[in-house]
């Protein structure tokens, strides 16, 4: 199964799409990680990446394109994947239509995971993550055990520096200009599912589940 992860910073694309990956034996590709370790390997794609990342801007199009389409001519990817936060501009859907069409393959589903931005902003200011598994708390709704500790790994739990709210602010800025329109470019194709994604974790996996026919 083919899938696109769509939504604001924060609205839990990252922990739905690692479940999801897990469930349906598919590999979930988020641009996101792939940039964050490039910044930490220190490669070149790295320092390109880096000072868009830390104030909250994106990647040039073509830079992110280019890792995507790498990435989808691996072989784990010829049963499925999960795409998280890409695409992210009308460009990049556009530019994954068409390494798509030349794959011989097509996307099941767009969902778009949707949460009111106040949520948002309470959601990702709050959010910790574990620098050894990627695993992801938050302060109020799911504290780690320990403080500063994460309770699978042990790994350290770190703010990311996109997390501040001055740069939150701006990162919903950019995706109501420049991501939300792929709703409409989605629906229009027919793929769109809206998913309510405030609840519990569970709760919203549910209706992830619901909208893949899964049930
Ligand atoms: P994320 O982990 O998905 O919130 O992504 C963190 C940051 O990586 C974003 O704020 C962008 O700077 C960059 N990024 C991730 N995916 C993309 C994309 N598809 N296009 C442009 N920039 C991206």
């Amino acid at each position: 199964m083919r899938l696109i992860l769509l939504g604001p910073p924060g609205a839990g694309k990252g922990t739905q799409a690692k479940t999801l990956s897990v469930k349906l034996a598919v590999p979930h590709i988020s641009t996101g990680d792939m940039l964050r370790q490039a910044v930490a390997d220190g490669t070149k794609l790295g320092l390109e990446a880096k000072s868009f990342m830390d104030r909250g801007a994106l990647v040039p199009d073509e830079v992110v394109i280019g890792i995507i389409e790498e990435r989808l001519h691996k072989p784990d990817c010829a049963r499925g994947y999960i795409l998280d936060g890409f695409p992210r501009t009308l460009p990049q859907a556009e530019a994954l239509s068409r390494a798509l069409t030349t794959l011989g393959a097509s996307m099941d589903k767009v969902l778009s995971v949707e949460v009111p931005e106040d949520d948002l902003v309470k959601r990702l200011t709050g959010r910790r993550v574990c620098r050894g598994c990627g695993y992801m708390y938050h302060v109020d709704t799911n504290p780690p055990k320990q403080v500063g500790s994460c309770d699978k790994c042990h790994g350290v739990l770190y703010q990311r520096d996109d997390d501040k709210e001055e740069t939150i602010r701006h990162r919903l800025r950019v995706y109501r200009e420049q991501t939300h329109p792929l709703i409409a470019y989605y629906d229009k194709m027919r793929l769109l599912r809206h998913i309510d994604g405030r609840g519990t974790i569970e709760e919203i996996a549910r209706r992830v589940h619901q909208a893949l026919g899964q049930g």
